[in-house]
């Protein structure tokens, strides 16, 4: 099952999906903080918001999108309600998440039980529900987490842990924002130690530091990677990257997207070309630099299907 703002649906259903995207990041805490613990919301800025994102969605829903997975974690100021609104009326589903939902300074004032705290809000959000909007309760479809740059600290290794310990017992798979690949192996041992299988984790942005053996490394130990910061710009290392992928047999383990804030896009004027650019021109890009259509369609469809499944079915 797949869990998206307007309830489960099957893997089959999910269609080409851009796996890490942002709806509208946010750094005011009061407002991610009042929609995550207490439901409030501002319904004017809702609606501007609303708005302001639906052409995009419409964008992609004629360009053959048929997910998004909204990157932005509680903390991050993920809006449920605008969510669920733009995929009810565009028809593309949204795939919210729990995880980061409070600042990592608390950490100092929680140390000891940081983990079974974090730990057990995760498991809550997944076994009743973020919201209840309607009559659909909003389940996350995953946890996000972003490291710190540098070696990995406490604070996000305790985060690592709780949320290894949550996936144990709800089966939502792990998408973790780490930007230097040397670094990646130190939040893999954390996951492990918790027994929890690396094919519920993922390297997101695994491109900006493309790291071959590292990538390597953790697709030899079960784990997924994201090339998800696909750019006009960097058309041909992105290309180059799947053909690695390919050529050493580990396509069915990464994930694509763009990595691009819709809200942010939409105040330029060309917003919703870029927007739109990974399924209307990197897709074609590839496929006249020699990639299997059919695989390529695998890797978008099929792969978050894998990846965002979650067995234990709750409505
Ligand atoms: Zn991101």
């Amino acid at each position: 099952m797949i869990y998206t703002v307007c309830g489960c649906i099957k893997g089959e259903q999910m269609g080409k999906t851009l796996s890490h995207e942002h709806f509208k990041w946010e750094v005011d805490e009061d407002k991610t903080g009042g929609m995550y613990f207490e439901q409030l919301y501002d319904e004017a800025e809702n609606q501007v918001l609303i708005e302001k994102m639906l052409p995009f969605m419409m964008a992609l829903k004629s360009a053959g999108c048929g997910s998004i997975v909204e990157a932005s974690p509680p903390f991050g100021g993920q809006n449920l309600r605008v969510l669920k609104s733009l995929s009810e009326i565009s028809g593309v589903h949204i795939i919210p998440c729990t995880g980061m939902n409070l600042t990592k300074y608390s950490h100092h004032l929680f140390g000891d039980c940081y983990i079974e705290v974090l730990s057990k809000r995760w498991i809550q959000d997944f076994e009743e529900g973020l919201e209840k909007i309607g009559d659909t309760v909003i389940r996350p479809g995953y946890m996000k987490l972003l490291n710190k740059r540098g070696m990995l600290c406490d604070v996000d290794r305790d985060m690592l842990t709780a949320a290894a310990i949550a996936s144990n017992k709800t089966g939502m798979p792990i998408h973790c924002h780490i930007l230097e690949a040397v670094h990646v192996q130190a939040s893999l041992d954390v996951v492990k130690a918790q027994g929890t299988p690396l094919s519920k984790f993922v390297w997101a942005h695994a491109d900006h530091d493309a790291d071959l053996d590292v990538i390597q490394s953790v697709i030899d130990q079960g784990g997924w990677v994201g090339f998800d910061s696909i750019h006009e710009d960097n058309y041909v290392t992105e290309r180059d990257l799947i053909k690695h992928a390919i050529a050493n047999g580990y396509e069915h383990q990464i994930l694509l997207s763009q990595d691009y804030d819709i809200y942010e896009e939409s105040l330029k004027s060309d917003g919703i070309n870029r927007y739109t650019s990974l399924l209307e021109k990197f897709v074609p890009f590839c496929i006249e630099g020699g990639i299997d259509e059919k695989k390529l369609e695998e890797i978008l469809t099929v792969n978050p299907s894998k990846f965002y499944d979650i067995s234990i079915v709750r409505n």
